[in-house]
């Protein structure tokens, strides 16, 4: 059984959400903000993830992250830092000082990954607990992986995306597609 510790009230809580973020969409939007009272500090932590060969760049899709903290919830960016990283989530959350980890579940099909993840997390790093957070129902089905698909075809994003990331995807989509 785990002991219950008497926290202490001026910890500075600071919490890591981690994600490819390829792009930002509104439902990482929703997520950001529900964890935003939970924590004194949040770093939105860009994994490099070449494995999963990411559509932007770490720059593009950093610099998509800052935008719309900045442009969507102004008055929370002094508490939000954006950052990547490129070695193990726990070590990287616990060179932050880190307490806790914020993941988003969206439908049951999360469920297995996210399962095994935070276990395997939890092994390595039991100080550090993982939350997950669910976003309004409004957002709930949007991935990051339809939005590149509807965006390839110059459907209407606005209901997934901010404005600037459209644009953005929109730039993206042209410039592929004038390639020979
Ligand atoms: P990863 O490659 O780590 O899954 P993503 O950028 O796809 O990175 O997602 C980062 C986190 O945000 C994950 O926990 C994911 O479940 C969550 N997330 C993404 N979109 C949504 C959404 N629409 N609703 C709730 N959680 C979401």
């Amino acid at each position: 059984m785990m002991k219950w510790k008497v926290m202490n009230p001026s910890l500075n809580r600071i919490g890591v959400y981690p994600g490819t973020f390829d792009p930002i969409t509104l439902g990482h939007i929703d997520i950001i903000e529900r964890a935003l009272p939970l924590v004194d500090q949040l770093i939105i932590a860009v994994a490099e993830n070449e494995s999963k060969k990411p559509l932007f760049s770490l720059k593009d899709r950093l610099e998509m992250i800052d935008y719309d903290i900045k442009t969507l919830m102004p008055s929370a960016a002094t508490k939000v830092a954006v950052k990547s990283f490129d070695n193990l989530l726990v070590d990287f959350a616990k060179a932050q000082n880190a307490q806790v980890i914020i993941r988003g579940l969206r439908a049951v099909s999360d469920f297995e990954y996210e399962f095994q993840m935070a276990g395997v997390n939890r092994k390595l790093c039991p100080q550090i607990e993982t939350v997950f957070l669910m976003a309004s129902e409004q957002y709930q089905l949007i991935s990051s992986r339809f939005v590149k698909d509807i965006a390839r075809f110059q459907r209407d994003m606005t209901s997934f995306v901010s404005d600037n990331v459209s644009q953005k995807m929109q730039q993206h989509f042209s410039q592929t597609s004038k390639q020979p």
